[in-house]
């Protein structure tokens, strides 16, 4: 505080006024007191006077002049005051200090003189008799209306001097005691002021500088003006802490919205420098959000296109739309870019938004649907055309032997046969995708599904010469679940260990469950499947040998249904296997809880 201008500049103003003011009044008042006091001594010697007009009269009056000498030289002594007693016509008959005889004529004396007009007369002067500066106070003495003489009493102005200086002393100890009070009030004050306004001005300066956190304490003063400023401040500070944690919340709210978005958003201002921009953008782009913003779009956007796209949104203050490929994570992706004018109050573009669409992925299902618009015709294309061709050479050749016929038309029953399979299993897939998916499940038992699989294709396995093993346990194994739908899946994987397992090898289908869940495991000695296979078997018409699935009357789609099926039970599938090592395909489907 010592060190704060303010207070000084309040302790020294509230000082020179204290000190004016106790300089003015104290000589107002020094010179009070000495008119007072002069007053009070011109009374005193006026009154000294007339007491010893009494004395003096007989000897005015024309009587003993020496014994009036003596009784005044024997009054005088002691009080300082000097008494004469003057003739009418001037001439000293009685003194106390000096001869009268060797003194002056006294009627020119001007308090005589005065006297002699007005019966009182008074002087300050110096008094050649005696040597002194004297204050002076005569009086008339009057017999039967007849002016007889004066007395006179007269001070030294030394001894009234002395008197005034202990005045002006206690007047001046007065001044020094109320100096030293005001010093310490304003001390005081000036302290308790610039106190209360350094917290003020401390919390102001944090304010400042961004804490709106500060709080100022109100003290018993309320009332004052610094007291209103406090709390008015306060009232200020709170409703600018709420204003800002709206703010902040505002812009959680926006940075959640735009975090959780699966579009890449990013905005630059009118210098292109980014201002904000949400995770998937900053994924997309591989950035990194913290330190991209405040970068030019062209260092955080090293993707061509971005900034020409935003040059020319700033440029023409119009959308502009772009289809990007970007590297991400070693994979390229299709973007589709969308870039908008960010305007201002008054309508001026202050930057823009870039909205970031991955289109990889709906790129990857256009392509999908029409490879498999082109894969279905192409499956259905050959068994028809087979089947037209030899429809055409049984009727063209009228001729043909019975023996040949009897085989054409057998080759037109497996070709129609193949085409009513896979009629059926494009069917099956269609209802599966479709929203209605799967009917009501319900409880089953998945032992019945399996040994009424494993039954159906007891005979066919014996005719492949291929031994097939069933394993299920004692207990039932319910899920929820289509009957049909998971008969398809064994099926299926039981039809392709079969067909895909030379003759002489083994096919075993086992049911197990664990906590939770059931697995089917279907295992084959056969031909296996290469591991860059694994994932794509599931897919429609993905064939690891396309000649020999077809030789075997395959469709393609069995592994798509499997899958879809088992999707549809909120289970699984996955595939074990290695080129002639045989492979196990295991289903796993959720238990019903019992
Ligand atoms: P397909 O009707 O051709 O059998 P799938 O969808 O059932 O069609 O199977 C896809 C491909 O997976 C098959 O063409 C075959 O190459 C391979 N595959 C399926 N099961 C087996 C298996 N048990 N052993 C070896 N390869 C198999």
């Amino acid at each position: 505080m010592i060190r704060s201008p303010f207070f000084w500049k309040l302790f020294g103003g509230f000082t020179l006024v204290a000190l004016l003011g106790i300089v003015v009044t104290g000589q107002l008042v020094s010179r009070w007191l000495e008119t007072d006091l002069e007053a009070s001594i011109r009374e005193d010697l006026g009154r000294e006077a007339l007491l010893i007009r009494e004395l003096a009269r007989p000897a005015l009056a024309g009587g003993d002049a020496a014994s009036l000498q003596r009784q005044i030289a024997r009054i005088a002594p002691g009080t300082e005051t000097r008494l004469t007693v003057i003739r009418e016509d001037g001439v000293v008959l009685a003194e106390s200090d000096e001869d009268p005889a060797t003194m002056d004529n006294h009627a020119s004396r001007p308090e005589v003189a005065e006297a002699r007009r007005s019966g009182r007369g008074s002087a300050v002067r110096f008094s050649r008799t005696i040597a002194a500066t004297m204050v002076y106070v005569a009086v008339a003495v009057d017999q039967g209306g007849v002016r007889i003489g004066y007395t006179r009493a007269g001070l030294p102005v030394a001894a009234v001097a002395s008197r005034l200086d202990g005045l002006r002393d206690i007047v001046v100890v007065a001044g020094v005691v109320a100096t030293l009070l005001a010093l310490g009030a304003g001390f005081w004050i000036a302290s308790r002021v610039t106190g209360r306004l350094a917290v003020l001005t401390g919390a102001a300066e944090r304010l400042a500088s961004g804490d709106v956190s500060v709080r100022i304490p109100t003290g018993a003063n309320e009332r004052d003006e610094i007291g209103r400023l406090a709390g008015a401040f306060s009232v200020m500070t709170r409703a600018l802490a709420e204003r800002v944690a709206t703010v902040e919340d505002d812009r959680r709210t926006l940075r959640a919205v735009l975090g959780s978005m699966a579009e890449g958003v990013l905005a630059v201002d009118a210098d292109m420098s980014v201002l904000h921009m949400n995770d998937t953008a900053a994924t997309l782009f591989g950035a990194d959000v913290v330190r991209s913003v405040g970068e030019p779009i062209w260092e955080v956007a090293r993707v061509a296109g971005v900034g020409e796209a935003v040059e020319e949104t700033l440029a023409a203050g119009g959308q502009v739309q772009r289809e990007l490929s970007v590297d991400v994570a070693g994979a390229t992706r299709t973007l589709e870019l969308l870039a908008s004018p960010l305007r201002d109050g008054e309508g001026r573009v202050a930057g823009a938004v870039v909205v970031l669409h991955d289109q990889t992925d709906l790129r990857r299902l256009e392509t999908v649907r029409s490879d498999f618009v082109a894969n279905v015709s192409h499956e259905l294309k050959t068994p028809i055309t087979a089947i037209r061709g030899l429809i055409e050479t049984i009727v063209d050749d009228r001729e043909m032997p019975d023996e040949t016929r009897d085989r054409f038309l057998s080759k037109i029953q497996n070709q129609s046969i193949r085409l009513s399979l896979l009629v059926t299993d494009l069917l099956t897939l269609a209802r599966l995708e479709s929203a209605a998916g799967l009917p009501d499940l319900e409880p089953i038992d998945l032992r019945t599904v399996v040994n009424t699989s494993v039954d159906h294709f007891r005979v066919d396995a014996a005719d492949r010469g291929l031994t097939l093993e069933v394993e299920v346990p004692s207990d039932r194994v319910d899920v929820l679940g289509d009957q049909d739908a998971l008969g398809l899946v064994v099926n299926n994987l039981v039809d392709n260990a079969l067909k895909y397992t030379p003759e002489g090898g083994r096919v075993s289908v086992a049911l197990r469950t664990d906590d939770g869940a059931a697995e089917i495991a279907v295992r084959d000695t056969g031909v296996g499947i290469a591991r860059e296979h694994h994932d794509r078997v599931f897919e429609r018409f993905y064939r690891v040998d396309k000649a020999r699935s077809r030789e075997l009357g395959g469709t393609g789609l069995g592994l798509s249904i499997v899958k879809h099926v088992c999707k549809a039970h909120g289970g699984s599938v996955t595939v074990e296997s290695a080129p002639a090592a045989g492979s196990v395909f295991a289903v796993r489907l959720p238990r019903r809880e019992t």
